[in-house]
């Protein structure tokens, strides 16, 4: 008798055990998959995590569907970090498998396949059984596992998909994502009107009268006879100093001609890699340090202020893994994981990168998975973000985590609720790898376990060349209110700034917080402001759209004629969003280019990349942006940094809104003069002594850690004391508040004050449900282990309740 344990994408508590012959006990390893049958009539892919005699004595083993993998497709370190992810966040292994394996590896009865549109194949590679789905795919637009089985006649079919997926004739689908842009570069070159010596003659005569256009043209010619190569606008505006708008007149009077090149950034381009760069005094320092370090401290965290040459450092430790001919994983906040970087790897690592992050497509995910697998030297480095910690890595050698303060790094919804960092640190340790937290706001906890000596600690107090901090000015707007000195939400400081910024033909970044202001439709007469149908907030306007929008369920509405409730005409939109922000730039600076970016902006793969090109290439003046500027973008010619409103920041409540905010203004100034020329920042505040603006302003990290750090010990809060917050979501109301009141009951019984809540949170209902949290804290001395025992218990308990067994339950270990 024969059994393997199967881990099935599902919630389970338990893993399930399925009966196979002798001859598929022979075949089968630790790690491949399996189509099981479960329940009723439903069928899934599992993955076989243990294989032995031991009869389950609660019920009948059935017997495997069928066998899909010749080699395991998950590797043995992985299946121990599962383990552990699902018992630290307290999940089931079914959610970590679901969130970690690409979803072209998990076909189950719901699974939806598609065909292929991005390549067609030959034909006549597919087998019998293949064509006939494949075939069908050409009638029907996407098929279900068991139309296939019906076109199939059989029952085992998983296999037939399997192998139309690695022929990549099929695909399964998921969202569907915006095709693939190539991205445009602007060139100019003389028009051709010109090119004979008489007619160029004639025309530097004409042009002696307006220098500034002559000056652009002679710079033209330096250029191609410097580099003989076609010259883009930006170098040309850079080198001759002159407006985009000085040269699109000279495009405009057609003395010189405009013209695009393809380039592709996404994939390298096969040119000679370069050598990395020589390390200035800081770097090297930095740079042994942390290799010193490294011996004693196998974490190790790296603060060094903005634009202190981090990657560069960063680049030496990956050169000395690939050295040893270990892997080595890159992990950035998804927003974070720009071409920019992309780029700058490739041209000294070539195709041994590998990117990995949630836009990719399913075959981009596949082909990744299987080189980082057969450690092909494709994948020696991987540049991801957060569910690249899930790859079948087996030999890492270091993760580096960049901007390892981001709050991105944590996955909230759904479970497994992991954080990323945490995650990866465990991950080194199961490879005897090293990890480099990086960043120029340490999280509090990092900086925290640097003090108390669990982590090394590494600093660079200089930014690269020598280039100064940005100068902060705090600018009072309460005080310029009062005096009349704004214009909508611009102080005349900001105001004066900018304009002189643009004079010099520099950049402006204009940052608003995305959280806390939206803007809200409210009746003037009567106060009415629309609400959403499915949850407990105010609508917000989308101006370019026209329409209401719901931010937590996405549920939409035409923007009203007038009040729903009073029907007088009289709305007005309240609170200012980044649309708003744009709109009085505009208004303000009519003759420049503005532009924004927000969640709304930047949907779809390159939405982001796009903006971030144009500013790259100024074609953009002025951006105005929400969280996503913060994100180590390098931008040579942005020399201004607004911040609209700090206060809205400082007053989230949230426990560590006061640590988010220092580390958002300093990361969003750090985008401010990045070269030679000093970086101005203007912050609008109406408080202008606050501490944290004070040590912003003094880029003060550790005043502020000292600070927080107070708080923390005092209000109990991480990384002082540990937590873990119960949400509890029902869509009857009493139902919850019942539920949620004995389950703090029987928690209190065990903790005793340690115990919070229940509380709503300040949106009480989202898409129809009511949610009521709960929040443990653990103070340090007490075992994590017997902590979360305890939870499993109460909640077990708690469904053992009849009337409670339709509360849905969420467990968030480090809910922050
Ligand atoms: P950080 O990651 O700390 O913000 P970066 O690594 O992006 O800083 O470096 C800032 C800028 O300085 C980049 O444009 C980078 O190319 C340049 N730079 C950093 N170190 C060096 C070096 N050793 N030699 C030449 N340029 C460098
Ligand atoms: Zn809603
Ligand atoms: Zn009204």
């Amino acid at each position: 008798m024969h059994f393997i344990d199967v881990i099935i994408p599902i919630p389970l508590q338990k893993l399930f055990t399925y009966s196979i012959t002798h001859a598929e006990a022979d075949f089968l390893m630790v790690g491949m998959r399996v189509a099981v049958p479960f329940g009723k009539s439903k069928i899934y892919t599992g993955i076989v995590y243990g294989i032995h005699n031991n009869e389950p004595t609660a019920y009948e083993a059935k017997d495997i569907q069928q066998i899909l993998d010749e080699t395991p497709i998950v590797n043995d370190i992985q299946l121990k970090l599962w383990q552990w992810i699902a018992s630290y966040y307290m999940c089931t292994l079914g959610d970590v498998m679901r969130a970690s394996l690409p979803s072209a590896f998990i076909l189950e009865s719901e699974t939806v396949i598609t065909k292929n549109t991005i390549k067609t194949i030959d034909e006549s590679i597919l087998k019998d059984d293949e064509f006939l789905v494949y075939e069908a795919l050409h009638h029907q637009s996407s098929l279900k596992i068991h139309d296939i089985s019906n076109i199939l006649d059989k029952k085992n079919v998983l296999s037939v998909i399997k192998r139309l997926i690695e022929k990549e004739a099929i695909s399964v689908e998921e969202e569907v994502y915006e095709k693939y842009k190539p991205k445009l570069v602007r060139y100019v070159k003389l028009h051709a009107n010109f090119s004979t010596e008489n007619a160029l003659k004639k025309l530097l005569d004409e042009l002696s009268r307006a220098p500034k256009q002559s000056d652009v043209v002679m710079t033209l010619f330096s250029i191609s006879a410097k580099t003989k190569k076609p010259v883009k606008v930006s170098d040309l505006a850079n080198e001759s100093g002159a407006s985009s708008a000085i040269i699109k007149s000279l495009v405009d009077k057609g003395i010189l001609e405009e013209y695009h090149i393809q380039m592709d950034r996404v994939e390298y381009s096969g040119e000679e890699t370069e050598a990395s760069k020589r390390l200035n005094e800081y770097q090297k320092v930095a740079l042994t340090e942390i290799q010193e370090s490294f011996k004693t401290h196998p974490v190790t965290l790296l603060h060094g202020v903005t634009s202190s040459g981090k990657t560069e450092v960063y680049v030496k430790l990956i050169e000395d893994a690939i050295k040893e001919g270990k892997q080595v994983l890159y992990l950035l906040p998804e927003i974070a994981l720009t071409t920019q970087l992309v780029t700058r790897l490739q041209n000294y690592f070539g195709e041994q990168v590998a990117v990995f992050h949630s836009k990719y497509s399913t075959h981009e995910r596949v082909e990744v998975w299987n080189n980082v697998l057969h450690n092909s030297a494709k994948a020696k480095i991987v540049l991801g973000a957060r569910s690249s910690i899930f790859l079948p890595f087996n030999n890492l050698g270091l993760i580096i985590v960049d901007e390892e303060h981001e709050q991105s790094f944590k996955q909230f919804d759904p479970a497994p609720r992991y954080h990323a960092r945490d995650t990866a640190v465990v991950l080194a340790h199961m490879h005897g790898a090293k990890t480099l937290l990086g960043s120029a706001t340490p999280s509090l906890e990092s900086y925290f376990n640097a003090k108390q000596n669990k982590y090394g600690f590494v600093e660079i107090t200089k930014r690269y060349n020598d280039v100064l901090m940005p100068d902060i000015e705090l600018v009072d707007i309460k005080d310029a209110l009062k005096k009349k000195r704004m214009k909508g939400h611009f102080s005349d400081r900001l105001i004066e700034e900018m304009t002189e910024t643009l004079k010099e033909g520099h950049q402006i970044i204009l940052f608003q917080n995305r959280r806390g202001f939206s803007p809200i439709v409210e009746c003037k007469t009567c106060g009415h402001s629309p609400q959403c149908t499915n949850c407990d907030v105010s609508l917000t306007y989308h101006q370019y759209r026209n329409q209401l929008r719901c931010h937590y369920c996405g549920y939409n509405a035409a923007m009203m004629q007038d009040c729903e409730a009073c029907g007088s005409q009289d709305l007005d939109n309240k609170g200012f969003g980044t649309e708003q922000i744009e709109e009085e730039v505009k208004l303000l600076f009519p003759e420049h280019k503005v532009a924004r970016m927000d969640l709304d902006t930047t949907r779809g793969k390159y939405g982001y990349e796009k903006i971030i090109t144009a500013l790259e290439q100024q074609e953009i003046d002025i951006l105005v942006g929400t969280q996503m500027l913060t994100k180590g973008l390098d931008f040579r010619n942005v020399k201004l940094v607004g911040i609209m409103n700090a206060d809205n920041m400082l007053n989230f409540p949230d426990f560590r809104a006061h640590e988010r905010s220092f580390q958002l203004m300093l990361q969003v100034s750090g985008r401010a003069g990045r070269t030679e020329e000093r970086g101005k920042v203007l912050i609008q505040t109406y408080n202008p002594h606050h501490n944290i603006l004070q040590q912003v302003s003094t880029n003060n990290y550790v005043d502020m850690f000292n600070e927080q750090m107070n708080d923390r010990y005092n209000f109990k809060y991480p990384p002082v004391y540990k937590q873990i917050k119960i949400t509890l979501k029902h869509k009857d109301y009493n139902r919850v508040e019942t539920a949620s009141i004995w389950f703090a009951k029987s928690l209190r019984q065990v903790f005793q004050d340690n115990v919070l809540g229940p509380e709503s949170p300040p949106i009480a209902r989202i898409r129809n449900q009511f949610h009521k949290n709960i929040l443990v804290k653990i103070p340090k001395q007490q075992s994590l282990a017997k902590t979360k025992e305890a939870i499993i218990k109460i909640n077990n308990s708690f469904f053992s309740i009849k009337d409670f067994r339709s509360v849905r339950v969420n467990l968030n270990v480090d809910n922050f």
